[in-house]
């Protein structure tokens, strides 16, 4: 897979990872340093320096967030303490009673924050499958206020068409704020502003960061108003990202090419793999006579390192999760490391049952999110577990 971005610059975007320009360093340091100081002192009573409080802003944080603006081709970045921080910054610009529509297989950390908006602020929310574009218009509202989505979405993989997500919103929301959850992708696959949406953001505790190793949330926009917005919310309740936390996410961003690009091909094969083994797998592109196929191809440049299956036996895929050797049982994805786990159980139990079985998010579904350990290791690790579950289940 070659990486290469039409955005200003000469070079492609496997290079411009390692191209960290926010550095204001006085010893021209090759690393960015941790500026580990809550404090910047005042030159007198009436002279500020360029940063005064880390609350505010911090050295380390704002060089993260100069090159986080450049790889996400944005004006302006903010990370923040995790994702689902980054997320309550961009909610927090809604007003009490906002009508906001999301997708209807959202991370069930989202869905749980949503919630909390809906019993403490009013907001209204319509949850529909995106996939279905006359569901989704049908749930537009002249004053609605948000609209957020996924795709593809965490655990089922749905795919939705993003363009005309923007098409149909601008027709019929025209003040509607959209947003795009880009976890899954990361902006080596995907950049959703170039598509006319408002703002993204991301968990950077996922493939941004890629080590599992810190939490951190990035929300790039190319509004200057929106920017705005979410600076004074992040800086009000003290969302940014600790200085350490930003030097650890500077570091993790340099590898993200290679990364992906090897947890990508290994997921490929194993996606592959497994569909031969009679498991029903979703994972974009597997089935390139698909019209999904072609939505996804249009707003991606690769399907990620992410997928689920399903086997039909809560049983069986509970075996298989707990027989893998390899695979670490683990609620996150977007590691080196590769991880399986079972959403209704962990990730989204915060959803209740009921509403998961009305938006099929079926209990045997296992998610696997690959890593970079060689993939004939892999395959053998997960035959072995299905061979287990197989014979448990005689
Ligand atoms: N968005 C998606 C798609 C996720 O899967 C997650 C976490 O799993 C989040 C957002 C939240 O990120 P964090 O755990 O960093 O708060």
């Amino acid at each position: 897979m070659t990486i290469s971005m039409d955005f200003n610059s000469k070079y492609s975007l496997e290079t411009e990872l390692l191209r960290v320009e926010g550095n204001q360093d006085q010893f021209n340091a090759s690393s960015v340093p941790i500026y580990q100081s809550a404090t910047f002192k005042q030159h007198s009573l009436d002279e500020m320096g360029k940063f005064d409080y880390t609350r505010s802003g911090n050295p380390t944080r704002t060089a993260l967030q100069v090159h986080l603006a450049k790889l996400m081709k944005a004006k302006h970045c903010f990370v923040t303490s995790n994702g689902m921080s980054a997320l309550d910054m961009i909610l927090k610009t809604c007003k009490t009673g906002s009508h906001i529509v999301a997708g209807d297989d959202l991370y069930g950390g989202s869905d749980r924050l949503l919630n909390l908006n809906i019993a403490n602020y009013g907001f209204q929310v319509s949850n529909v499958d995106t996939r279905d574009l006359t569901a989704f218009e049908a749930a537009l509202r002249p004053d609605t206020a948000l609209v957020l989505v996924e795709s593809p979405t965490n655990p089922l993989i749905k795919i939705c068409d993003v363009h005309a997500i923007v098409r149909i919103t601008r027709e019929k929301a025209k003040n509607a704020v959209l947003v795009m959850d880009n976890t899954m992708l990361s902006p080596i696959l995907c950049n959703p502003l170039d598509f006319g949406y408002d703002i993204v953001y991301e968990s950077a505790t996922k493939f941004l960061s890629g080590h599992h190793d810190i939490m951190g949330g990035a929300i790039a926009t190319r509004s200057d108003e929106l920017a705005k917005s979410v600076f004074f919310n992040i800086n009000a309740c003290g969302a940014g990202l600790a200085p350490f936390e930003s030097f650890l996410l500077l570091r993790g961003i340099k590898t993200m090419g290679i990364r992906v690009e090897r947890a990508q091909q290994n997921a490929i094969e194993l996606a592959k793999f497994l569909k031969s083994k009679g498991l029903f797998v979703n994972f974009p592109g597997l089935d390139p006579d698909c019209k999904s196929t072609a939505v996804f191809n249009s707003f991606s440049r690769g399907p990620g390192a992410v997928m689920s299956i399903v086997t039909g036996n809560v049983e069986f895929s509970k075996i298989i999760v707990e027989s893998t050797k390899l695979f670490h049982i683990s609620v996150s994805f977007g590691c080196v490391e590769s991880l399986i786990s079972m959403p209704a159980y962990m990730s989204h139990a915060s959803i209740k049952k009921d509403v998961r079985d009305q938006r099929g998010l079926p209990e045997d579904l296992i998610r696997i999110s690959v890593g970079i350990e060689n993939v004939e290791d892999l395959k053998s690790d997960l035959e072995n577990a299905i061979n287990i579950a197989k014979l448990q289940k005689l």
